[in-house]
């Protein structure tokens, strides 16, 4: 019978899987196999699969390359996501804090054999205790599974943990033999004891329970033992309520491919599940089941996917209660990332991020005319990212109207609110929940904390007259609230915002592309410092690591106004485990008066110019004559400039500005 075993013996004959699976289940699907096939060469000549297999499918890439999406298609298909999930264990015992499941799913491997590759690369630098996979390792249902499993096999010496998987509905009874011989462990409704220390994980897998349904979780768990933690592997959420009900902590799952084609912003055209939209794709709950479906690894049907990025899940387990956690000596065991770079990223991307405060004017168009350039001249990706967390300064129609400036001045991107991309939503408002997953990470490893302090309060409190924006905070509330809502109701009606926690003494250190090593002791220069102003920590300086990290940005272009905030930057990404990018800070455009260009120093819109009839090549050529890049007074197209691109001639003083209101009325405007 099907009583759980610690380690069940791998079958190396069918009638050794036939007793794992259980006779009767294994001849029900057996038998469904044979039907399928039967199924399949009947209508292969003139019927549904040969017109799917050799006809539609040249039909849908001839559709996808008429729109211009097959190619992206193709590339997004190997852009791995490293997705992290923490699932809460009530009573988890220390050994088992932070113990870290690997899950792949749907790779369909055999549609692409690059595949194997790209995997072992992303999950080459991942920390993780054991991995799962979650069913459908070949592409098509019917034919032959050599490939796929030998595509397999040479993917197992990458993993180097035990990998245990489950069958999926394009996977058959067969495979099971050869990839247990290859070095995978499947769970034909059997269940398997993994942990570290004293901790013990029940690890549950069950069958294909979305087309076979010879899914049993009455079989897997007969003869369980105890353990600390139980959790269910099933290729589809379709059982989610069974597994409920079974009181298992956490259920992994696949299949649903998160729609693999997706409208932009994620949104699937088709999933091939019956269940509701919230169990498609990523964390779900089901009453006190806490649920993940995996947007897959690979993808079936056409090697493609659009605005659904293939996903490698790294599940963490923690204690239920978080003040346990807080405390729990185990920091060591920590995932090392919250996003991790996408590794299938090779080349140079660069960023744009205007704020919709204000229009934008011939200083921000400069900054951005150089990240764009050094992005180009590089052959690199260029993304625009709408920076509007700054509510009351967010002006109505301003981040439409700064799209269509810098269209007009001759820019493109490849990814942005506009255009879509692997990496969206491309506005910050739409990117809360990733702020408040990185702040509830810093909150549990103790390194944010509510502060109910008020500005004018600080203001009043600086013993030096301090320097542009930034305060030196002595950390008043630091340790005094529990909570965000403890903060709120001792704060009597004012919002409390949040604080990272610096260490005494603690100091970050980079080289900045264009200004050199640039040391700062953040612990005496600013103190705990500010990290967002909402409760869901949506704010400038938690939201610009996050979007950098996760949208694979290798290097910042930005104006020197923000050298100073880099190394508080720095300190986030060190203690949300993430790699960071390079920095390039230029010099500004000033005002006469040496201040930051403002409307007392004329209207220097972009717009003001257009509506002037300046040509868009008059300007662009005036910014890079202020960059070394043009003679005075020559006009040259963006594009033109790429060529010409040249860190060593920008000069390193701030431009000054001084054409006055009345730009192009002479040439000797600026010095
Ligand atoms: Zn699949
Ligand atoms: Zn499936």
């Amino acid at each position: 019978m099907n009583a759980a075993t610690l380690q069940p013996p791998a079958s190396d004959d069918p009638a050794r899987t036939a007793e794992r699976l259980g006779p009767r289940l294994y001849a029900i699907r057996r038998q469904e196999e044979e039907d399928r096939i039967a199924e399949f060469c009947q209508y292969v000549s003139p019927k549904f699969t040969y017109i799917k297999i050799h006809l539609i499918r040249p039909v849908e890439i001839a559709i996808l390359k008429l729109f211009g999406l097959y190619a992206r298609g193709r590339r997004e298909f190997h852009r791995m996501e490293v997705v992290e999930n923490d699932i809460a264990v009530p009573g988890l015992p220390p050994a088992l804090e932070g113990y870290t499941i690997l899950q792949m799913s749907d790779l369909h491997i055999d549609i692409d054999p690059s595949l194997v590759e790209t995997i072992a690369a992303t999950i080459a630098r991942l920390r993780y205790d054991v991995c799962v996979l979650t069913g459908d390792y070949k592409n098509l249902t019917v034919g032959d599974s050599s490939e796929a499993v030998a595509l397999l096999k040479s993917l197992r010496p990458s993993i180097r943990t035990p990998a245990y998987a489950v069958l999926g509905n394009h996977d058959t009874l067969d495979m099971v033999a050869p990839l247990e011989k290859g070095g995978y462990r499947f769970l034909l409704n059997e269940s398997v004891v993994v942990g570290r220390g004293e901790g013990k994980i029940l690890l549950a897998g069950v069958d294909d329970p979305y087309i076979y349904k010879t899914h049993s979780i009455e079989n897997a768990l007969a003869g369980a033992p105890p353990a600390d933690a139980r959790i269910l592997l099933a290729h589809s959420p379709t059982i989610h309520a069974e597994a409920e009900a079974a009181g298992f902590d956490a259920m992994l799952c696949g299949h649903t491919h998160g729609g693999q084609v997706c409208l932009p912003g994620g949104y699937p055209i088709l999933n091939n599940d019956r269940c509701p939209r919230r169990f498609i794709s990523g964390r779900w709950t089901h009453g006190r089941l806490q649920g993940h479906t995996s947007r897959g690894t690979g993808g079936c049907g056409l090697p493609i996917r659009l605005f659904c990025k293939p996903e490698i899940t790294l599940h963490h387990l923690r204690r239920a209660n978080p003040e346990a956690i807080a405390n729990s000596p185990s920091s060591d065991l920590r995932p090392s990332s919250f996003v991790v770079r996408p590794s299938s990223f090779p080349r140079y991307r660069g960023r744009l991020a205007p704020s919709p405060t204000g229009a934008l004017h011939l200083g921000n168009a400069r900054t951005f005319m150089i990240a764009w350039l050094r992005a180009r001249s590089q052959g690199g990706e260029v993304i625009l990212r709408m920076e509007d967390l700054d509510h009351p300064k967010n002006k109505p129609g301003a981040a439409a109207a700064a799209i269509e400036d810098l269209r007009w001045l001759g820019f493109d991107w490849d990814e942005g609110p506009d255009v879509g991309g692997p990496c969206g939503p491309y506005v910050q408002t739409a990117r809360r929940a990733l702020y408040a997953d990185a702040l509830g990470k810093l909150v549990r490893d103790g390194r944010a904390y509510p502060c109910i302090c008020a500005r004018k309060d600080l203001e009043a409190a600086q013993s030096a007259p301090h320097v542009g924006e930034t305060l030196f905070y002595p950390g008043t509330c630091r340790g005094l609230y529990p909570s965000y809502q403890a903060a709120r109701e001792a704060a009597g009606g004012r919002l409390p915002a949040w604080r990272f926690k610096v260490s005494d003494g603690e100091t970050a250190e980079f080289e900045d592309v264009f200004c050199g090593h640039v040391a700062q002791d953040v612990s005496s220069f600013c103190g705990d410092f500010l990290l967002a102003r909402e409760e869901d920590g949506a704010g400038y300086m938690l939201a610009v690591v996050v979007d950098d990290a996760a949208m694979g940005v290798t290097e910042v272009v930005r104006g020197d106004d923000l050298l100073e905030t880099t190394p508080r930057q720095l300190l986030v990404y060190k203690a949300l485990g993430l790699e960071p990018p390079r920095f390039l800070h230029v010099p500004l455009v000033l005002g006469p008066d040496g201040f930051r260009l403002a409307k007392r120093h004329g209207d220097t819109r972009v717009a003001a110019f257009r509506e002037a009839g300046v040509p868009p090549e008059r300007i662009i050529g005036m910014l890079a004559h202020w960059c070394g890049w043009a003679e005075e007074g020559e006009s040259v197209s963006l594009s033109d400039l790429v060529g010409r691109f040249d860190l060593s001639r920008l000069p390193r003083q701030p431009v000054v500005w001084r054409g006055g209101t009345t730009p192009f009325a002479n040439e000797n405007m600026i010095g």
